[in-house]
């Protein structure tokens, strides 16, 4: 989506970045591995579908999609011991993340996925 309100990569990064913590207020369940899966298949998919076609800047749309996901590398640097406690607003504690039933996930992801789709495109 920041593709579409993004100028500059840097712009794409920031605007991916700031929406993570908008994700993150949704009730999800990334802990379920099911659910990763098939959000990681679901994003692999769009991604592909996004990158035929010639109307959308895939540089900007990757950019922004690098900076939603750059948060949850936070994750990894505390899970193995190079960070303390995490920053990012919603993975402190700041936002509050709302978890919920891996099969309410799935509906709730798929929601956000369409109207993302929606306004993005
Ligand atoms: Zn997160």
């Amino acid at each position: 989506m920041a593709n579409r309100f993004a100028d500059t990569k840097l712009e794409a990064l920031a605007i991916g970045f700031a929406s993570h913590a908008l994700l993150d207020a949704i009730p999800h369940n990334d802990e379920a591995l099911e659910i990763a899966l098939t959000t990681a298949i679901g994003a692999a998919l769009l991604t592909h579908q996004v990158m035929q076609r010639e109307d959308v800047d895939w540089e900007l749309f990757l950019t922004g999609g690098l900076g939603g996901i750059l948060p949850d590398g936070e994750h990894f640097l505390k899970r193995n011991g190079f960070i303390d406690r995490s920053l990012y607003p919603s993975h402190n504690g700041t936002i509050k993340q709302p978890r919920t039933e891996p099969v309410w996930a799935l509906w709730f992801e798929l929601g956000v996925a369409v109207v993302a789709f929606k306004v993005g495109f």
